[in-house]
């Protein structure tokens, strides 16, 4: 499973990997520069953003921690982000039978071209091969269209001519005809897997083929393997065969590179354990054996010791109109230090948290354990995963390996910070009441977010109990048990986020501004930003949104006596002005107190009270003010990444003595390099 790119908040994402997803957004959040609070840095600020072309931007990320890491631990993620990149053209297979053809074509055009580079024509052929990189073929990849191409069939045509290209008649003219035009089609009313253009199945293959055929398949049906995940499925003398995807079999030239480094990252495993676990992998990369697979997603579902780890595999199944064919796809995670450091101080204080809380004694835990939540930072993607990310993954897919062996749940912290970092500080100066704000913003941003993220998922989650007798929420609060939990835990984090604790356990330099900085943005999205993630006229729906307007608007009606928050209009905008944070800081406590007993008792009726009330209904009229003064800030809806570039350095016998992280130029750049040299498949498989 993987959690998709959201325009929000780092807050925002890091929540919603965890308690559950809102795919659907697509329009952003007020977010701000937030400069690293690291002293060290003094080169040029780091360039976020690569380039923007058509409906795409290309962003680049760091590697946080990298530096840290032994050289023997550096070597490992080298050799496992060079397993991932060997893979790379299966996935442009597995999306189309043409891919690879029609991307050699147009890179030598691009390469080897010697007309007007200024011409309009050239200039859309340069922007459809971009698309065509971004989406690893000519489909989409999020519409799962067929890209149009801008410029002439007679451009085209010349070009290849005059730069020498070959490209079958075929695939020249599936460029531009109307044939396959959906890579996965996935409507009611059609053959899905004869219409789907992904090349998981053979052309003349059907719906009822595919069903029939695993229809006859035996598995455990306690254990059952993942049919059909490793392989293509075709017709050979009138008989339904699986082409599996294997070292030897199809795909085996790209498949034995795989292994190749798989076996060196091997060779510097951290732990015996991680060792075992990539062993499993290469067996099963070298066998097929779907049993191999479930014996090494169970253990590497256990296998959480390390600093390193990875993704790597025919993985997720959603571009399969079946759900049976798993794309290919790596990312190498490189665990987040820092992120942990504050994780572990916020858990192992747990207890304290508890004690100290507004809520009421007796819906207080005795022995109060810190919910476990991990936060990773990427080295490296490929395949299904590149350019454009998941945020968030939770793995392995199979259920009873997820239910009996457990499983690992990660957002990819780096990624996340890139996104929120790409999106400059405009908005904040267009939402923010005043200069003092802004600047607290962009010194505490990044870290009143991170502490909020720790502090909801570790303890939040984790505090208070249930009265006995009570139900679950679910069965209690119903449709409202979502909302309440996650602004409960929004809540116990907003109460401590003001807090001389956090300072007395090392977490910031300054608790008075870390938790100024944290109120003013929770406030700011709470009652304005994050409506810019919703149509006029429409109500508030998604559980966070739901939650964030809760809490922001009880405390807001709530202090309106004492002025806490004053509501301002200049020039006829709004802004929301803190002006008693310690008054706050009691309300957040106060509410807090009541939406535990909401649980612990299983209140429905005050639930639903409290988020119909203050949840759901937007103000007609901010709302249309929040979405004119947002128009003005329109980027490419789509983003997706360059990976950062590790060149080892050798000494003069060739062994690694260090490995360098560099950034790509530009996008085209680091697409010629992959296509060059990672191109381990013939064009036709
Ligand atoms: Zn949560």
């Amino acid at each position: 499973m993987k959690f998709n790119q959201l325009f929000t908040t780092a807050l925002a994402v890091s929540l919603l990997v965890s308690c559950g997803t809102d795919k659907k957004q697509k329009s952003e959040d007020t977010k701000t520069e937030t400069k690293e609070i690291s002293m060290t840095e003094k080169e040029t600020p780091f360039e976020y953003v690569v380039e923007q072309f058509a409906d795409i931007k290309v962003l680049r990320y760091k590697i946080p921690g990298f530096d840290q890491l032994t050289l023997k631990e550096k070597k490992l993620v080298y050799y496992l982000t060079q397993a991932g990149l060997s893979g790379r053209d299966i996935l442009w297979d597995q999306n189309y039978r043409h891919n690879l053809e029609i991307r050699k074509a147009l890179e030598n055009v691009y390469n080897e071209f010697k007309g007007d580079k200024n011409s309009e024509d050239f200039k859309k052929f340069t922007t459809y091969l971009k698309r065509v990189w971004f989406s690893n073929g000519i489909h989409h990849h999020y519409s799962n269209d067929k890209i149009k191409p801008e410029f002439s069939k007679e451009f085209l045509a010349n070009a290849l001519k005059d730069t020498k290209t070959e490209l079958s008649k075929e695939a020249f003219e599936v460029i531009f005809n109307n044939k396959d035009t959906k890579k996965v089609n996935k409507k009611a009313s059609v053959d899905n897997v004869l219409v789907s253009a992904v090349n998981l199945y053979g052309s003349d293959i059907t719906n009822k083929d595919v069903d029939n055929f695993y229809k006859n398949v035996k598995k455990d049906p306690k254990q059952p393997i993942e049919v059909g995940l490793n392989s293509k499925l075709v017709k050979e003398n009138g008989k339904l065969v699986e082409k599996v995807w294997k070292s030897g079999g199809l795909y085996g030239q790209a498949i034995d590179k795989i292994i190749f480094w798989l076996e060196k990252a091997k060779s510097v495993a951290e732990n015996e354990k991680q060792a075992e676990v990539l062993g499993l992998l290469i067996d099963y990369y070298k066998t097929g054996s779907l049993e191999t697979w479930d014996k090494y997603s169970i253990a590497w579902a256990k296998s959480t010791d390390g600093n390193i780890d990875w993704i790597n595999g025919f993985i997720e199944v959603y571009n399969d109109p079946k759900g049976y064919r798993g794309s290919y796809e790596s990312i190498v995670q490189i665990k987040d230090f820092d992120m942990s450091k504050k994780m572990k101080v916020v858990s192992d204080n747990a207890q304290w948290f508890e004690d100290n809380s507004s809520i009421d004694d007796k819906h207080k835990k005795k022995n109060v354990v810190g919910v476990s939540y991990k936060t990773v930072n990427v080295a490296g993607e490929a395949g299904d995963a590149s350019p454009s990310t998941p945020i968030g993954v939770n793995l392995p897919n199979s259920n009873w390996i997820r239910q009996h062996h457990g499983s690992k749940s990660v957002s990819l912290g780096n990624i996340i910070d890139s996104y929120n970092n790409a999106s400059g500080t405009d908005r904040l100066k267009e939402f923010a009441n005043d200069e003092e704000e802004i600047e607290l913003e962009e010194k505490y941003g990044a870290l009143a977010d991170k502490l909020h993220t720790a502090l909801h998922e570790v303890v939040g989650h984790a505090s208070g109990k249930i009265n006995e007798g009570v139900g679950m929420p679910k069965e209690t609060l119903k449709n409202y048990a979502s909302t309440m939990e996650e602004g409960r835990a929004d809540l116990v984090g907003l109460y401590y986020l003001y807090n001389p604790k956090l300072q007395e356990l090392g977490l910031t330099d300054d608790w008075k501004k870390t938790g100024k900085t944290a109120y003013d943005g929770y406030i700011r999205n709470g009652l304005m930003t994050q409506l810019v993630r919703i149509n006029l006229g429409d109500d508030i729906e998604e559980d966070h949104m739901v939650n964030r307007q809760w809490v922001s608007a009880w405390v807001f009606e709530q202090g309106k006596n004492d002025n806490v928050i004053e509501k301002l209009t200049r020039d006829g905008k709004t802004y929301y002005n803190i002006t008693d944070y310690e008054k706050l800081h009691q309300l957040f406590g106060k509410l807090l107190k009541e939406a535990q007993r909401i649980k612990s008792e299983g209140d429905y009726k005050s639930a639903k009270e409290l988020v119909e009330t203050y949840g759901v209904k937007v103000d007609q009229k901010l709302h249309k003010e929040v979405l004119d003064r947002n128009s003005k800030f329109k980027s490419a809806p789509y983003s997706g990444f360059v990976n950062p570039v590790l060149e080892p350095v050798t000494d003069k016998d060739g062994n690694i003595t260090d490995v360098k992280v560099k950034q790509p130029k530009s996008f085209d750049e680091q697409m010629k390099f992959y296509s060059k040299n990672y191109n381990f498949l013939p064009t036709k498989n």
